[in-house]
C-alpha cells in the first residue's frame, strides 16, 4: 500500500467510524479496529483497499453464485436503467422484465409451483410468508390457522416478522421479538445436539417434534411449518436423510403448508437448483434471494404452490401487501441475466457432477486434522467443526472463540471463510474451478494450522 492508498484508507474508515451503522456488527469495537475496506473484485477473489487479494469463499454473503465481475449483467442493469429504470407493478401495471422473470422462475421450479410474487430480499420473501399463509386460511374459512412452527437456529432473515420466524435468541432479546403465534422446535444438528443417538434416528426425532408441536397446539392452530432446507447462518448444519421426509409426511398428514426458505439453497448451492428438489419435498411454498441476481442487485421473491395460489388469486380480492420495488425491472433484467448464465454455462449441472463432488472430497480430507471433529458438506456448501475433543464431540469452553480465532487467521492468509460459534463454513461461488477449490482446501489447511498453534494463546476464562 502505497502512502496516497493509506490515507485514501485512513479517510474512508474515519468517515465510516463517523457515520455508518452496520448490521450485524458491535459498532463500537469496529469503530476502534477500522473496517476492512473492499474496493474491488473479479471471478471469485476480492481485494481490500490495503491491495490484499482474498479467496472468497463465502461468495460475499451466500450470494455470488456466478462470481464476480460478470459484464452481462452490468449490461442487463445499464439496458433496462436506459430504457426504463423504474415502473411498479401495482395499479393494473407492470414491465417486461418482471413478467419474463416470473415465467423463468416458473419453469425452474418444481412442477406444483407456477407463481412468484417479488420483493428485494429474502426478509421481505419471508414477511410476504406470513401474509399469505394467515390469509391462505382465513379465505378457507379458518382464520384461527396462525400458528407457524419454525427451528431453533433458524435464519429467516432480519425484519421483525422473519427475525420472529429465525430461531437466534440474540436476535429475539432485541427489540421485543418474537411476534405471537410463532413457535419454534429443536433443529437437526446432529453433531452438535444428536448425543449417542445415530444420525438417521436423531432426524425422524427432531422432525416429530412438529407432530408433537402440532398435537399440543392442536391442528385447527397451526397454520404452517418453515424450515431452510439446510441451514446456512445457523452453520451449515445439514439434517440426516430421514429428517424431510418425515417433516412432508407430518405435513401431509395434518395439511399444514410447508415453507421452503430457498434463500440459500435456491439457484444451485446444492447442486440442485433448489434444496426441495435436492431433499425432495414439495412445498408450498419457497422463499428466494441471494442467488437470483448473484447480489448484483437486491432481488427476491416467494414462489407459491398452484393449491395455495389458486385460493389467493380465486378468494382474496385484493391482497393487500406489496413494495415499491416488488418486480423491480432493472433488477428483474439482472436476475434474468443471472439465470441465463447459470443455464448456459450449466454451472447448477457442473456443481451438481464435477466440482461438487470434487470440492466435498477435498473437504473431507480436513476432518484429519485434530482441530476438525466433522467436516460436512453438500454441493458447494461445508462446515468444520473445531472442537478439543473429536472421539468425545467435544467443544472448546467460550464457544466462538476458536472460530473467531480461525476466522481472523483466514483473512490474514487471503482466505475468506466465516465462523458460526466454533464451527467455520463455506459456501464459494458455484463457478469455482477445481485450483480454485485446492486453493481453497490448502489455505483452509494451512488455517486450522495455524489455529491450533495459536490456541494456547486464548484465555477461555473471561
Ligand atoms: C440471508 C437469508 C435471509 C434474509 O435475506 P435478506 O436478503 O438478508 O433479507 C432469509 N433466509 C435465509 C435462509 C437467508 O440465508
Amino acid at each position: 500500500m502505497n502512502s496516497e492508498q493509506k490515507l485514501n484508507l485512513d479517510q474512508l474508515q474515519r468517515a465510516d467510524a463517523k457515520h455508518h451503522l452496520h448490521p450485524f456488527t458491535d459498532t463500537k469495537e469496529i469503530n476502534e479496529q477500522g473496517t476492512r475496506v473492499i474496493v474491488k473484485a473479479d471471478g471469485v477473489y476480492i481485494w481490500d483497499a490495503e491491495g490484499n487479494k482474498l479467496l472468497d469463499g463465502m461468495a460475499g454473503l451466500w450470494c455470488v453464485n456466478v462470481g464476480y465481475g460478470r459484464k452481462e449483467l452490468a449490461e442487463a442493469a445499464y439496458q433496462q436503467m436506459l430504457k426504463l429504470p423504474y415502473y411498479n407493478s401495482f395499479f393494473q401495471c407492470t414491465t417486461p422484465p418482471a413478467i419474463e422473470l416470473a415465467e423463468v422462475l416458473a419453469d425452474l421450479a418444481p412442477r406444483h409451483i407456477n407463481r412468484v410474487f417479488f420483493t428485494s430480499s429474502g426478509s421481505e420473501s419471508n414477511d410476504t410468508v406470513v401474509r399469505m399463509v394467515r390469509r391462505y386460511w382465513d379465505l378457507l374459512g379458518e382464520p384461527q390457522k396462525t400458528v407457524i412452527i419454525s427451528r431453533k437456529n433458524a435464519y429467516h432473515g432480519s425484519t421483525i416478522a422473519a427475525a420472529s420466524l429465525g430461531g437466534m435468541k440474540f436476535m429475539h432479546e432485541q427489540g421485543g421479538l418474537s411476534l405471537p403465534d410463532i413457535v419454534h422446535i429443536d433443529q437437526p444438528y446432529w453433531y452438535a445436539e444428536g448425543g449417542d443417538i445415530e444420525p438417521s434416528d436423531f432426524g425422524l426425532k427432531v422432525a416429530q417434534q412438529l407432530e408433537e408441536k402440532i398435537i399440543e397446539l392442536g391442528p385447527d392452530r397451526v397454520a404452517a411449518f418453515i424450515g431452510e432446507p439446510i441451514q446456512g447462518a445457523g452453520g451449515v448444519i445439514i439434517p440426516p436423510e430421514t429428517y424431510w421426509p418425515e417433516v412432508q409426511r407430518i405435513c401431509d398428514k395434518y395439511e399444514i403448508l410447508l415453507v421452503a426458505d430457498e434463500v440459500i439453497c435456491g439457484f444451485g448451492r446444492t447442486g440442485k437448483w433448489f434444496g426441495s428438489d435436492y431433499f425432495g419435498i414439495h412445498p408450498d411454498f419457497m422463499s428466494i434471494a441471494k442467488g437470483l441476481s448473484s447480489g448484483y442487485l437486491p432481488i427476491g421473491g416467494v414462489m407459491v404452490s398452484d393449491k395455495v395460489s389458486q385460493v389467493l388469486i380465486d378468494r382474496c380480492g385484493e391482497f393487500a401487501h406489496g413494495y415499491t420495488y416488488s418486480g423491480h425491472p432493472a433488477a428483474a433484467s439482472v436476475a434474468l441475466a443471472n439465470l441465463r448464465i447459470l443455464r448456459e454455462e450449466k454451472i447448477v449441472e457442473t456443481v451438481d457432477n464435477e466440482t461438487g463432488p470434487y470440492l466435498q472430497n477435498r473437504w473431507a480430507e480436513l476432518a484429519e486434522h485434530p482441530l476438525v471433529g466433522e467436516a460436512r458438506g453438500v454441493g458447494f456448501l461445508g462446515a468444520l467443526e473445531l472442537v478439543k475433543d473429536k472421539t468425545k464431540r467435544e467443544f472448546y469452553p467460550k464457544i466462538g472463540k476458536v472460530g473467531g480465532l480461525c476466522r481472523s487467521i483466514c483473512i490474514e492468509n487471503g482466505l475468506v471463510m466465516r465462523a458460526v460459534g466454533d464451527t467455520m463454513i463455506i459456501s464459494p461461488p458455484l463457478v469455482a474451478s477445481k485450483a480454485n477449490i485446492d486453493e481453497l482446501i490448502q489455505k483452509a489447511r494451512q488455517c486450522l494450522n495455524i489455529t491450533l498453534e495459536r490456541i494456547s494463546t486464548l484465555n477461555f476464562d473471561d
